[in-house]
């Protein structure tokens, strides 16, 4: 593949002029950096950039509200506005796309660490003698607060229910393998499995389908946390066999900050009766809802999980960037550039910065999405010192202690030579 590739600023240029999604940069408004030039935004993993109709959707409700008031709910007088009661219906269909999962599988509501909370309620029911669950231990601390205090919610301490992975000495990615043996290793007090689809600090994608079926093999639950995958990576959550998942929509699904989060259920616990689950009157019929009466039916998605009325400011920006994927062809497309962005990367990773700096990110693509995780290995260079150099110089990225400097080319929007300038500048701050 590499052949393609040289490391002038010309063939970043070529790259560019043959890109069939190079358009869709236009979708979107691109910081100006300190240098007064637009950012090199390589930061997406952390938070993507506006898609340039989040005003027009966020405008259009709020002008509704202005002119209908209450009517607002039920009425949808203008292009693009929908009823506020059911917000959410059309917006589940786009996102379930977006994961492939089934329609009535996926539900977008609250944050995600609300969302792990919710969903544990239902898929985290310990035993007397199966209690435990298998987490990462280098878990986002968010994943490990919830999973910790789930379990002490149930009476157990930490120290006795979690069964936390590491990479093994002297590495940095999870083994396969190693995740395996442990699922088999605690199979009889296993409950549940919660582990992320890409990890958020080395940008390692996991074997989604082949974890649930050691999971549910030994009998325990499994859920996933997608926030680095979605958006960034195809995913098949329905054909995972996946108990649960849930993720947010700031970073690859550019829905702004604390823009609300997803999640989905598999459909083989939906209709279910015997299941707990904290409810509330939007998890409820929507035939019956107003009646008003304090009989609870659930509706027969993963919309049963809802609590509250939908926060219409917080999801129509999701509106405007599922449609910006949808006008992009989806995720396929969008992997092939990035594949593409990825192979470039570490042609110039390999040919200019060798020996200065590692990719600690695995190299098989099977195995990772467009984040690099980067460490400084040039001798008399601190990470951190690099990092600050970076941003002053105009590329927005972001460091993650102890030491990795996190880049993620985002397909939609970052260009080669986005990619070639970061790797000029990281090669003149390195002289
Ligand atoms: C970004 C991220 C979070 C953030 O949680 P919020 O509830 O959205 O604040 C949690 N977990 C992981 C793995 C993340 O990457």
């Amino acid at each position: 593949m590499s052949e393609q590739f040289d490391t002038t600023p010309g063939c970043a240029a070529r790259l560019d002029a043959e890109d069939p999604l190079a358009h869709m940069r236009d979708e979107f408004v691109i910081p100006v950096g300190p240098t007064g030039h637009d950012e090199v935004y390589l930061v997406g993993n952390s938070l993507g950039l506006q898609p340039r109709a989040v005003r027009t959707y966020m405008e259009a409700e709020l002008d509704k509200w202005g002119r209908l008031g209450v009517r607002g709910h039920t009425e949808a007088d203008r292009e693009p506005t929908f009823p506020w009661e059911s917000y959410e219906e059309s917006l589940n269909h786009q996102m379930s796309v977006v994961v492939g999962a089934e329609p009535e599988e996926v539900v977008v509501m609250n944050g995600l660490t609300v969302n792990l909370h919710l969903l544990m309620t239902t898929f985290y029911r310990p035993s007397q003698a199966r209690f435990k669950v298998l987490i990462e231990e280098h878990a986002f601390p968010s994943d490990h607060f919830a999973v910790a205090s789930q379990v002490r919610h149930h009476g157990r301490s930490a120290e006795e229910a979690l069964v936390a992975v590491s990479p093994r000495p002297g590495e940095d990615l999870l083994s396969t393998e190693d995740l395996m043996a442990a699922i088999a290793e605690h199979g009889d007090e296993l409950a549940l499995v919660l582990l992320p689809g890409v990890h958020y600090y080395t940008g390692q994608v996991l074997p989604l389908a082949d974890l649930v079926e050691a999971a549910h093999g030994v009998g325990a639950m499994v859920g996933f946390d997608l926030a680095h995958a979605v958006g960034n990576i195809p995913l098949g959550l329905h054909d995972s066999g996946a108990d649960f998942a849930a993720w947010c929509t700031y970073k690859y699904l550019n829905s702004g900050p604390g823009a609300t989060a997803g999640c989905f259920v598999n459909q083989r616990h939906l209709g279910r009766t015997d299941i707990n689950r904290l409810e509330g009157w939007w998890g409820t019929d929507r035939e019956t809802r107003f009646q008003m009466e304090t009989v609870f039916d659930p509706i027969p998605t993963a919309e049963a999980w809802q609590l509250s009325n939908p926060p219409v400011f917080s999801m129509a920006p999701i509106r405007a960037s599922l449609e910006v994927f949808e006008e992009a062809g989806g995720m396929g497309p969008l992997r092939e550039k990035s594949e593409k962005q990825i192979a470039y990367l570490d042609h110039l990773l390999d040919e200019v910065l060798v020996g200065r700096v590692e990719s600690i990110t695995p190299r098989s693509l099977t195995e990772r999405g467009c984040q690099f995780s980067l460490r400084v290995i040039a001798d008399g260079h601190n990470g951190l010192d690099v990092f600050n150099a970076l941003e002053s110089a105009g590329v927005a990225c972001d460091w993650r202690h102890p030491d990795v400097i996190r880049i993620a080319p985002v397909p939609l929007y970052n260009s080669f030579a986005d990619i070639h300038r970061f790797v000029q500048v990281l090669d003149g701050i390195l002289s």
